[in-house]
């Protein structure tokens, strides 16, 4: 078979297997081939149980001779088993996963790899916790002592082992695997062959094969990833005409120094670094990562300042109404006297007032746009458009950016500012093609928030407390987890939560309700009258995770908050402590005690958003982590930004070698033109 040919042409697969592989992504050949195994079961090491002892990481074999389920608080679901395999008995459990009571019963066997610990309250007994990978055999199974087996991320439709038979035919079936990465990269970094490494991922020989089966398709992952942006980046400098804006004028001299406040030294900082990037000829593409309330605005205002003052126009974009339009009030007060002039491209002008903006924006005579991702839309024609400042935007990828070149002559510098702290490593694969600024330490004066993590039980008293900061004069947000429609749980949606609030503790005290599913108006009304302090008290779900400055708002209590990240709540938490009161931020968890809540504690000690992140990021995984967020690049289907940091780093200076080699950049092109049209297709032929 070609790669490219239907997985139809494999032998079991029927229009409706067919279908439920189209569901997993998997269409060709080669998709099927790159369904790497979610995790293995090295059955080399199966241990008897009565060589067992607590701590152990092993992998067993034994018989199921007791299974029960019962519900635990909150509608959980807590399956428990014992297993026996001659030598010993074994217990182990899974969470709210009520689906496989039908396939833990007495008489089957259990293949798992896992962590042994004592059984909670079983009195020495043993118990494997934390499966990395189980599985329930079939009657006639047959367990080969020293083979590694690989798991895949199964579905309803597709059991474990047709996966895993049908993999065995894939690799029989398929042809040589081309290679993709240049030869002296490859003897240069030790890597497998391609070949051998999509053999051995799926039916690994032995442990240390898969290890370097995977480093190998890992590396060049994210080998082929960084090429792709480096050739981006260099492109971008070598053939684009970018705008060379004149040193410092007078305006912007003017601006910074009528500034309410003085820049601390981490927007000194980052302003220095813009300055010589919009100086330059070549385009600048630079993000600016700050933590919330470190006053990245103030920096973004000087920026577009520049641009004004030579002769250009130019444009902020937020990801939202709500935020476009607190940008424009900022900038118009700032900047009052100085004669620029702003426009906001709002969602809620009328046809004709849309219009007529537009064609102030293509005759030059608003300096400043303001709006939502709209503003670098085709319909949106600048005279001259020098800067383009993103804020809070992720959707702002690499084909966004590519979409700029398209206008003009000039291509319009880039200024991306965001507050999600990725860590370190990550910016490579996240904005591997943009310089970095980062604006360390925040304003002076502040007061940091004081953080509580309490139970359930205390929500009467918490709630009596924010009254007391409303009577005080100050105002307060309360935040809801959002719950899916067909999410089977008893947790209140923010509805309830408001009309509980509202209508009782509250009662008399003006309050407003927001959540995504409100109509865009009646949304931006709400948040207009908290903003303007018509209301005092905000229930809401995440729509106001980002930027919203209420610097009266002191208070902000979330419900529910271990079905946060913790980066999130960071986010969240941003959105308190702007003012000159002493904010506080009570984090309501589940009232359950334990794991859930010691992660939550981690909010009451630190304050920066970088540790959280990392915390977070240790805790629940990249895909969760990423989970709210689009990094433009797709996902990696095999690297893994955690973990893999090592292999990154060298990925990332392997391609930084081929592009000072003409012959292996040409090598890798073709690859990328080949093979990663859909990331970088389009922008490499342009
Ligand atoms: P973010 O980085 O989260 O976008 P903002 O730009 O919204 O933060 O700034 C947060 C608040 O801090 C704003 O009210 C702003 O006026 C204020 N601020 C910004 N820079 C300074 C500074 N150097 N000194 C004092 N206050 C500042
Ligand atoms: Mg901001």
């Amino acid at each position: 078979m070609e790669l490219l040919d239907g997985v139809g042409g494999l032998s079991g697969v029927g229009a409706k297997r067919a279908a439920a592989l189209s569901r997993l992504g998997i269409v060709t050949l080669f998709d099927l081939l790159s369904y790497y195994p979610r995790a293995y079961i090295d059955q080399s090491t199966v241990r008897q149980f009565s060589t067992l002892s607590a701590g152990m990481e092993a992998t067993v074999l034994g018989t199921i001779v007791h299974a029960s389920e019962r519900k635990a608080a909150r509608g959980m679901s807590v399956l428990t088993v014992r297993l026996n395999d001659g030598t010993g008995f074994l217990s182990m459990t899974w969470f709210n996963q009520p689906y496989l009571a039908k396939k833990l019963v007495v008489g089957r066997r259990v293949l798992a790899t896992g962590k042994v610990e004592y059984a909670y309250g079983g009195r020495g007994v043993l118990a494997m916790t934390q499966m990395a990978a189980f599985e329930v055999l079939e009657e006639g199974d047959a367990v080969t002592r020293g083979k590694v087996l690989p798991v895949y991320a199964a579905t309803s439709g597709l059991k474990q082992h047709f996966l895993r038979d049908l993999m065995r035919q894939a690799i029989q079936k398929k042809p040589e695997m081309p290679e993709v990465i240049p030869e002296s990269v490859r003897s240069r970094y030790a890597l497998m062959g391609r070949d051998e490494a999509f053999r051995f991922v799926h039916f690994p020989p032995s442990m240390k094969a898969l290890s370097e089966a995977r480093n190998r398709l890992a590396f060049e992952e994210l080998y082929l990833i960084q090429c792709g942006l480096l050739l981006l980046k260099k492109k971008t400098q070598e053939k684009e005409q970018g705008v060379r804006h004149l040193m410092n004028g007078s305006l912007v001299k003017k601006v910074e120094a009528a500034l309410p406040f003085r820049l601390t030294d981490g927007q000194a900082k980052a302003w220095k670094e813009i300055v010589a990037d919009m100086e330059k000829q070549t385009p600048m593409r630079r993000l600016v990562q700050g933590d919330v309330g470190s006053g990245k605005t103030a920096v973004a205002l000087l920026a577009l300042v520049k641009t004004v003052e030579n002769g250009y126009q130019g444009a902020l974009m937020a990801p939202t109404e709500i935020l476009a339009r607190q940008h424009s009030e900022t900038f118009s007060r700032l900047l009052a006297d100085t004669g620029i002039r702003i426009g906001l491209l709002s969602g809620k002008l009328t046809p004709k007032q849309h219009e007529e903006t537009l064609a102030t924006i293509a005759a030059h005579e608003i300096d400043i746009v303001i709006g939502t991702h709209a503003l670098i839309q085709d319909k949106v024609r600048y005279d001259e458009l020098g800067l383009v400042v993103t804020d809070e935007q992720h959707r702002f990828g690499i084909a966004q950016r590519a979409e700029l070149k398209k206008r003009g002559e000039k291509t319009p510098d880039v200024l991306v500012m965001t507050a999600t702290p990725i860590p370190r490593t990550m910016t490579l694969t996240v904005y591997g093609d943009l310089d970095v600024s980062r604006i360390e330490g925040l304003p002076p004066g502040r007061k940091p928030v004081r953080t509580f993590v309490r139970t359930e039980e205390r929500r009467g008293l918490i709630y009596n407390f924010v009254k007391k900061e409303i009577e005080a004069g100050r105002q307060a947000y309360v935040v809801c987890p959002l719950i899916e429609e067909s999410e089977e749980s008893d947790l209140p949606s923010a509805e309830a939560i408001y009309e509980e609030l509202s209508g009782g503790i509250f009662w008399g005290i003006p309050c407003g309700l927001v959540h995504g599913k409100l109509k865009p108006k009646e949304k931006e009304e709400a948040m207009r009258a908290f903003y303007e302090g018509e209301t005092k008290l905000l229930v809401a779900t995440t729509v106001i995770e980002v930027g919203v400055d209420v610097p009266n708002a002191t208070v902000m209590v979330v419900e529910h908050a271990e079905r946060f990240g913790l980066a999130q709540l960071h986010q969240l938490r941003g959105r308190i402590g702007r003012g000159q009161f002493q904010s506080y931020c009570i984090l309501i968890g589940g009232g359950r005690e334990g794991a859930e809540n010691e992660r939550l504690r981690a909010m009451e000690r630190t304050a920066s958003g970088f540790d959280l992140a990392e915390e977070d990021l240790r805790l629940r995984g990249p895909g969760q982590f990423f989970g709210s967020m689009q990094h433009g690049l797709g996902d990696l289907k095999i690297a893994n930004v955690l973990r893999d940091t090592d292999i990154l780093i060298r990925a990332r200076r392997a391609a930084m070698e081929t592009m000072e080699e003409a012959q292996d950049m040409r090598y890798v092109l073709e690859v990328l033109r080949l093979n990663y049209s859909d990331r970088f297709g389009k922008i490499l032929d342009a």
